[in-house]
């Protein structure tokens, strides 16, 4: 890697090839071109560096799945060498060792990163084409470099749900009415709480003092509210009785018609 000649400058008309490895806590790609030609004049020219990039993963991502780490390995490649590669005019190769790629062959559930990626991928022209880990050891080598964090002391001391999201049991408490009621006037009567439903004044209530039966307290208080009542929307409108037609026994289908307008109702015979 550091011998001569080490880089080589980008020339826009020949394919570029982008070799990638992800190791659990960090990226290593290299961008390169087919430079000079093998000794045997039926082998492939050899590949030259344009330039080296390593990223380490943060720690979120070090958290990612072992095929998603690939892609971004990928992904992150590609952002960091768009002016390079986002214009290419012959598809660029890209050069993996790892199987764990062949996993987005099939159709996934994307989830809210990988779906960006799908879309940022159609901004490039490019083959994917697999290469054995032995020949993929420099990319390999900068997705590992030394005296970074790898990963050893992960999601220690993480603190997945913080303490003040449980209501501790011990809070719970029997309150006097009067409390309740002054905890009401606030959160529910006040004009700034503006009368909010059971489901909104129970939450308020859990946050700054939830006692023992507190949501069947809560309910049977809005129940009693007179405002609320009044501003009650009504679901269940009550229904019209309905009214029966009399006639004349005897009468035949069509004989005698019914019109109905504005509440009025309208008998005529037809005969
Ligand atoms: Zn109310």
């Amino acid at each position: 890697m550091c011998s001569h000649p080490v880089l080589t400058q980008p020339d826009f008309e020949k394919p570029f090839f982008l070799q990638t490895d992800a190791s659990a806590y960090g990226v290593g790609t290299i961008l390169s071109q087919e430079g000079e030609h093998h000794a045997v004049a039926s082998q492939k020219p050899k590949l030259h560096p344009i330039t080296y990039y390593s990223a380490t993963f943060t720690p979120t991502e070090q958290n990612y799945d072992i095929y998603e780490q690939e892609l971004l390995a990928i992904m992150k490649a590609l952002t960091h060498w768009q002016h390079y590669l986002g214009w290419t005019k012959t598809p660029f190769t890209i050069l993996t060792d790892h199987a764990n790629l062949q996993y987005w062959k099939a159709p996934q559930k994307l989830n809210h990163h990988t779906a960006r990626w799908h879309a940022d991928l159609q901004e490039y022209d490019f083959v994917i084409k697999h290469i054995p880990g032995k020949i993929n050891t420099s990319a390999n080598k900068l997705s590992c470099p030394p005296n970074t964090d790898q990963g050893e002391n992960d999601n220690q001391d993480q603190m997945l749900l913080k303490p003040k999201l449980f209501i501790n049991a011990a809070h719970l408490l029997m309150l006097p009415e009067s409390s309740k009621r002054n905890l009401m006037a606030l959160i529910h009567d006040h004009p700034t709480a503006r009368h909010p439903g059971c489901g909104e004044t129970i939450r308020k209530a859990t946050e700054v003092l939830p006692w023992t039966g507190m949501c069947q307290w809560i309910s049977d208080y809005i129940k009693g509210c007179a405002i609320c009542q009044q501003n009650k929307i009504l679901t269940h409108q009550p229904k019209i009785p309905l009214y029966q037609i009399t006639m004349k026994e005897g009468t035949l289908p069509f004989q005698q018609i019914v019109i109905v307008t504005n509440s009025f109702l309208f008998l005529y015979n037809t005969t």
